[in-house]
């Protein structure tokens, strides 16, 4: 990263064919997620901030409260970022990890889980819910609600079965409501949210596993979230998708997509 302090006079010596260079070279830099806890600490002061983590991830910083959903493979420091509330969404070995929830802990840490993860609520001590149920902490309500996914064909179950309650969560922070849809297909329970979500943090596949594609395109228009932040890819799959589907998403709703990279933050403003 050396190409970062370049002295003014150096760059002049450069000239603009090199500058040009240069930019290429941070671009690409910035256009691969940055596996370092730079982020841990954000500004608790105003606004929230999200910070993408691993996989599904996601740490919401806002009111001095720390709430983090499904997280996993967290770097060590965060242990010097403990959650006032955990929100696991389901029990997939790419949502739920014990040793990540046991880092974050300090005094009072919430965990909450579907109640179908008993065994999981009994080893964090946990609170069990099902969609629909509210928790309140403070000035932030979380509603739990609903994540599942079809099955293919009728002699296979579906990976995210209806049945076992699985839940998604909706975090509204003095009228600020962010949803994270952990892994779940474009459901019909999602018309119950048009017009009512600040952020939607959404899937972007594997297809048998999540919502995909131009699935993840009608989520959005159907929910009409104000911005759309993509979770749950392979590296660069968050870059391709938004290059593949930028245009269709401008072009059908007024949504702002807020593209991150692992491990990095980005602050909201509230008024
Ligand atoms: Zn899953």
């Amino acid at each position: 990263m050396s190409v970062m302090i370049l002295s003014m006079k150096e760059k002049t010596i450069l000239g603009s064919g090199a500058v040009l260079v240069l930019i290429a070279i941070l671009a690409q830099y910035t256009g691969n997620p940055v596996n370092s806890p730079t982020n841990v600490v954000g500004n608790m002061e105003g606004g929230i901030n999200v910070t993408l983590l691993a996989n599904a991830g996601v740490m919401i910083e806002a009111k001095d409260m720390r709430i983090y959903i499904d997280p996993i493979d967290l770097p060590r420091e965060y242990s010097d970022s403990p959650a006032d509330v955990i929100l696991v969404t389901h029990d997939h070995g790419d949502h739920y990890q014990a040793s990540t929830i046991n880092m974050l802990q300090k005094d009072g840490t919430v965990n909450v889980f579907p109640a179908i993860m008993d065994t999981e609520i009994a080893r964090h001590n946990g609170v069990e819910v099902v969609p629909e149920d509210e928790l309140t902490f403070g000035p932030v309500t979380v509603t739990a609600f609903y994540m599942y996914t079809f099955s293919p064909v009728a002699t296979t179950p579906a990976s995210h079965p209806v049945e076992s309650d699985y839940t998604s969560y909706i975090i509204d922070i003095d009228g600020f409501t962010i949803f994270h849809a952990g892994d779940s297909k474009n459901i019909q329970e999602y018309e119950e949210l048009t017009g009512t979500i600040s952020v939607a943090l959404l899937p972007l596949g594997p297809g048998c596993q999540t919502m995909a594609n131009d699935e993840v395109v009608n989520v959005i228009q159907i929910i009409e979230p104000e911005y759309f932040i993509p979770i749950h890819f392979t590296e660069g799959g968050n870059n391709q998708f938004v290059s593949r589907f930028r245009r269709s998403i401008e072009a059908t709703t007024n949504c702002e997509i807020c593209n991150l990279n692992y491990f990095t933050t980005h602050s909201f403003e509230t008024s």
